[in-house]
């Protein structure tokens, strides 16, 4: 699937192809740390599709809860996340880029939960909570 978005402040744009098959939450502590909310929603993005105008910042994280290294990258100027994806120089072959910075983000279901064990305990009733249509 087509999809192009940007961060908060429009410094990054991006377009490319979308597994719309391949969209998961990640619950873990580092997920919920780096975006400032209770989980992140990512869909898979082929780096050979990818075009992107504005440079994200890249930190390595070494800590997460996987052990596995991965760059993360936002915006310098919002703090939007935009993508994670493998250490390394040049493009590289998939990116995990943030759905909620997609125009296409309604389109995009998630397909599994990972690192379930650290959500946070209201996640499973969420549909109960208090609904405002708009504000609050
Ligand atoms: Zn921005
Ligand atoms: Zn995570």
């Amino acid at each position: 699937m087509r999809i192009d978005g940007s961060c908060a402040c429009g410094t990054i744009t991006l377009e490319g192809e979308a597994d719309p098959a391949d969209v998961s939450i990640c619950h873990c502590t580092d997920c919920q740390t780096g975006t400032g909310s209770a989980f992140r929603v990512s869909v898979l993005v082929r780096g050979a599709s990818l075009k992107m105008t504005g440079q994200p910042t890249n930190y390595l994280k070494l800590t997460a809860d996987s052990g596995t290294p991965r760059i993360q990258a936002f915006c310098p100027g919002c703090g939007s996340p935009i993508y994670s994806t493998t250490p390394g120089d040049g493009p590289q072959d998939a990116y995990r880029v943030r759905v909620g910075i997609l125009r296409q983000r309604r389109e995009f279901v998630p397909k599994r939960q990972n690192w379930f064990r650290s959500a946070l305990p209201w996640i499973d009733s969420v549909g109960a909570i208090a609904k405002n249509q708009k504000g609050g």
